[in-house]
């Protein structure tokens, strides 16, 4: 038994798996599979409406949000974002609590825009989350963005530690959608890259607040980065990227079966909670990020020694656990446990981790 501990694209339910090699096998013949027919068929269509649905139903998406299915990962909506919602100050705040906050800020500006960070915890090598200044005035800027779980650093904002802003705030969900329970409405905006939590690259969801979308000047946006020629062309503006969305809807049905998204939370506190627990009584590991602030989905640590760490992961594969190396950027180990992750791959990794610190 092998096991995938990928920060992204990461593992995906069997079961899902399953259903994508039958569509294929069944569709051998006819050459009608999923990946072979228009986008506008009624194959296809019922398929992008029931994720919708779906996605609606496990995040208590409220109905004055839309929710669109879209390309370019969650890199295109760093700017999608400012293009669309930076429209009145031309100014958004950001939280730096990982490479993704600095990388948001980045595009924004490089599109013309001025953002401001308010807190930084680059120095603390983001192992604790920045905290919002308390002079902070929501009024000089169009909004707020945080990045929920920073899949590099391993730090999140969990519904109880997300700012409390006044203003309005749009949250890169990217790598923690589905894994713990957040309240739509404190948002005014989401966005999250699929290949994560959600199923493979290729598509991505956001969840936009249309109250606020219909408030902007889009004045010189092109048609394809506007909101709202998504919203109603219910995200078939151009070519839906249709086997992404059907491999979303699948994992959406197999989250909805697990008992949703309360359940998944339950999973994943276990199987994390199990990890930190071995992690931080450990003498040879150390888990470094503030307790509080620590991720569910990205599980980092290190020994203390990079190279050692380095040689441990390599000899992870040969025990069967892959892709454990941290981020090249900060080195370490990282094991991401999305929702699809088995219980018993943080058994593995325990029982491994175990048997090198015992031989140290
Ligand atoms: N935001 C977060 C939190 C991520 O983890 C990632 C990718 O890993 C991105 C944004 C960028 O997403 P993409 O590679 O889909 O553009």
């Amino acid at each position: 038994k092998t096991y995938n501990f990928s920060a992204g694209p990461g593992v995906m339910p069997e079961e899902v798996i399953t259903t994508i090699k039958q569509e294929f096998e069944n569709n051998e013949r006819s050459h009608m599979s999923i990946v072979e027919i228009s986008h506008r068929s009624k194959k296809f269509q019922n398929i992008i409406i029931s994720a919708e649905q779906k996605l609606r139903q496990l995040m208590q998406i409220p109905d004055d949000y839309a929710v669109v299915f879209l390309q370019g990962g969650g890199s295109m909506q760093f700017e999608m974002m400012p293009l669309n919602f930076a429209t009145q100050h031309q100014n958004i705040a950001v939280l730096d609590s990982g490479n993704f906050s600095k990388k948001a800020e980045e595009a924004a500006r490089q599109i013309g825009k001025n953002t401001t960070i308010l807190a930084s915890t680059k120095d603390q090598h983001y192992q604790k989350l920045p905290t919002l200044p308390s002079n902070f005035d929501a009024s000089a800027f169009d909004y707020l963005h945080i990045v929920t779980n920073s899949t590099i650093e391993g730090a999140a904002f969990h519904q109880a530690n997300l700012p409390q802003t006044s203003g309005r705030l749009i949250a890169d969900m990217s790598s923690n959608i589905l894994a713990e329970p957040y309240n739509v409405s404190d948002f005014d905006a989401i966005f999250a890259g699929g290949q994560k939590n959600l199923g493979p690259a290729g598509v991505t969801v956001a969840i936009i607040k249309k109250s606020w979308l219909a408030e902007q000047d889009l004045t010189g946006v092109g048609p394809m980065m506007r909101y709202q020629n998504h919203i109603d062309k219910q995200s078939m503006y151009n070519t839906s990227p249709v086997f992404s969305v059907y491999a979303l809807d699948l994992v959406l049905s197999w989250v909805i079966e697990q008992g949703g998204v309360a359940e998944m939370h339950r999973q994943n506190l276990e199987k994390s909670g199990k990890l930190y627990a071995y992690l931080d009584q450990s003498d040879f590991y150390t888990a470094p990020v503030e307790k509080t602030a620590r991720s569910l989905t990205n599980i980092v640590f290190t020994t203390g020694n990079l190279e050692r760490d380095k040689a441990i992961a390599q000899q992870a594969e040969a025990a069967g656990l892959f892709n454990l190396a941290g981020h090249r950027s900060v080195g370490g180990f990282r094991a991401s446990l999305y929702n699809a992750q088995p219980a018993a791959a943080v058994d593995a990794l325990i029982a491994f981790l175990q048997k090198v610190e015992q031989n140290a």
